[in-house]
């Protein structure tokens, strides 16, 4: 290691340090922490401490915003682990030890992700974070029947687009061969037997509280009947764990741990057809990863009891189980089972619809990823289920993007308004009301304009109303066509202020997504409106993806597509 690549480490550590205390690096923490990295290959503190004190000092003379500017172009990784350590505190963990907690987000590959699996990834990710733990993305992939290989990646792709990383990944389905073995140990212990009844006698032994024939057998027939379970020559039956059938919770009735599926797997294909279910997999899983705070919904806790009493009797570790309640939102579908139907019957366009609470619907919405995460920390971890409105998420989203949008003149449903004796002009206007940095354009002007039909309406013979930025005008006749003329710049209180466009512009449909349901659970067939209008020029530079604010209508996220230029609204 050269002094030059001592010093550009010990830079980013004293950046990320005076950045964390306000523009001034101590010299302590950052001869630590270049110490950490560089005694392992041989150099002593002796040899690293001149460099990093001149660092140190070259660094101090830099300001606040130099110091951000500088670490951003270096090591941008550590500018944001300082911000997502400023900004969300969650309440600590039951027998929490820094540096050993493990959390894990544990998607099924059915479908893609929607706003609540996201406060489950970001909960169990920022708390990995919070004590410098680790976090598993596991992919519950237990059901071939409705796991598909498309949305192991797509998933994914999501959660990056949330910011989250993991420090492992894999597959439940890997760990096939290693769940047969514990389940063999169970039935060994007479704790599991093979249950040939069918689905509806399991069903009433559950609620009538009466054991089954299968439950008395001997251990060495249930070894032979799993054993011809896995090897394929028994159908029509499940394995289930010797709970207690008058126990007054019906989730330790004798649950099933092992099922037959015989369709394909999307990873394993064929190699397997016994197939775990949630109980077992899920309580195996957690323990034997080395998770020691996973988080379940609500909804689970009665299968709590079932949980621990398997790793109990597997003689596994048992982590400390934490609960949340489900994120509910009013008029929207946030759950896979609500969402598929709708795609399927054609009611929304597909995933990305941008009425659905997806993350990919809320992303073409123009809803950015730190939203999510300020609304999933400002909801909480609390255990009561609540539904909560949209417009929470709106407001958190607004607070990011209004200071970083760019403003452009957009009129919906446009009617031409003619202006005598108006002069061309060219003018500068800018991008943001505050921020200079977003920059500005140049509108040219002649005696053709364009005006919300809103707005127009409003308007008769003699008013007199603002172009915005531009100069007032006259009305002179609505009947044969809106004329007006040119009527000075002063500016006149009261006054209506109009966003207008010139010939020159470009065509926009806007889609305004509203509520999938109404209050009654009903599909609203009005959730999705369609507005056209026209686009001042600038529009053309915007990237497809970007967010800016039509002025006196609202945020949009535009695409510019084969069919021409889409604004998807946000919100106001
Ligand atoms: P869905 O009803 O959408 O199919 P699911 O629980 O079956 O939900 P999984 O892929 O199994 O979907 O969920 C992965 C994780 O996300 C689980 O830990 C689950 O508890 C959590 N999760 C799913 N939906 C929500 C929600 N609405 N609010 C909070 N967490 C959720
Ligand atoms: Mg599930």
């Amino acid at each position: 290691m050269t002094n030059d690549e001592i010093a550009q480490t010990a830079r980013k550590y004293a950046l990320q340090n005076a950045v964390q205390f306000n523009g001034s690096a101590q010299l302590k923490a950052v001869i630590g922490k270049v110490i950490g990295t560089f005694q392992k290959q041989g150099h002593s503190p002796d040899e690293l401490i001149p460099v990093v004190q001149s660092v140190v000092k070259e660094i101090n003379t830099l300001s606040l915003d130099e110091q951000k500017q500088m670490l951003q172009r270096l090591a941008p990784e550590l500018l944001e682990k300082k911000k997502k350590i400023r900004d969300f505190s969650l309440p600590d963990l039951p027998g929490a030890i820094n540096g050993e907690v493990v959390t894990r987000f544990p998607p099924e590959p059915n479908g893609y992700l929607h706003i609540g699996h996201a406060k489950a990834a970001i909960v169990d990710y920022q708390y990995a974070k919070k004590y410098d733990g680790r976090f598993i993305l596991r992919f519950d992939d237990t059901n071939p029947e409705k796991d598909e290989e498309e949305f192991y990646d797509a998933q994914k792709e999501d959660l990056r687009w949330l910011g989250i990383q993991w420090d492992e990944v894999y597959n439940t389905s890997d760990h096939l061969v290693l769940h047969y073995r514990l389940a063999h140990q169970l039935i060994e212990q007479g704790d599991a037997y093979v249950c040939r009844c069918s689905a509806e006698e399991i069903k009433k032994g559950r609620f009538n509280q009466t054991d089954c024939a299968c439950r008395g057998y001997d251990t060495a027939g249930n070894i032979e009947m799993w054993e011809r379970m896995l090897n394929g020559s028994l159908d029509q039956c499940v394995l289930r764990l010797k709970g207690d059938m008058r126990s007054v919770n019906t989730a330790m009735r004798d649950p099933t741990l092992f099922r037959i599926i015989t369709t394909p797997h999307p990873i394993q294909k064929d190699r397997y057809h016994v197939w775990p279910t949630y109980d077992f997999a899920g309580a195996v899983e957690d323990s034997l990863s080395g998770v020691t705070h996973p988080f379940r919904t609500k909804e689970y806790e009665l299968r709590d009891e079932c949980y621990f009493y398997l790793l109990d009797k597997l003689g596994l570790r048992k982590p400390h189980l934490m609960e949340f309640a489900r994120l509910s939102i009013e008029g929207m579908p946030v759950s896979k089972r609500k969402i598929k139907p709708l795609i399927d019957e054609g009611l929304v366009s597909g995933y990305d619809d941008i009425r659905l609470p997806t993350l990919r619907g809320l992303q073409r919405r123009g809803i950015v990823p730190e939203a999510i995460k300020q609304f999933v920390l400002s909801q909480g971890i609390s255990k009561v289920e609540s539904t909560v409105t949209f417009s929470l998420v709106e407001s958190e989203n607004r607070k990011i993007i209004d200071i970083r949008s760019k403003r452009l003149f957009f009129v919906p449903e446009p009617i031409r308004l003619t202006v005598d004796n108006a002069m061309e002009k060219s003018i500068t206007l800018p991008f943001h009301p505050t921020d200079g940095s977003l920059g500005s354009r140049l509108v040219h002007t002649s005696d053709t304009f364009f005006i919300p039909s809103d707005d127009a309406r409003k308007l008769h013979k003699g008013d007199i109303f603002r172009l915005k930025d531009l100069y007032n005008v006259e009305i002179k006749d609505t009947v044969n066509g809106l004329q007006g003329s040119y009527a000075g710049t002063d500016l006149l209180q009261e006054s209506l202020k109009i966003q207008w466009t010139t010939n020159d512009h470009i065509d926009v449909t806007v889609y305004i997504p509203d509520l999938l349901y109404t209050k009654d659970d009903v599909y609203n067939a009005d959730s999705l409106r369609k507005v056209s209008g026209y686009a001042e020029m600038a529009l053309k530079e915007i990237r497809t993806g970007d967010i800016v604010q039509f002025e006196r209508f609202g945020f949009v996220r535009i695409e510019h597509t084969s069919k021409g230029t889409i604004a998807n609204f946000s919100h106001r």
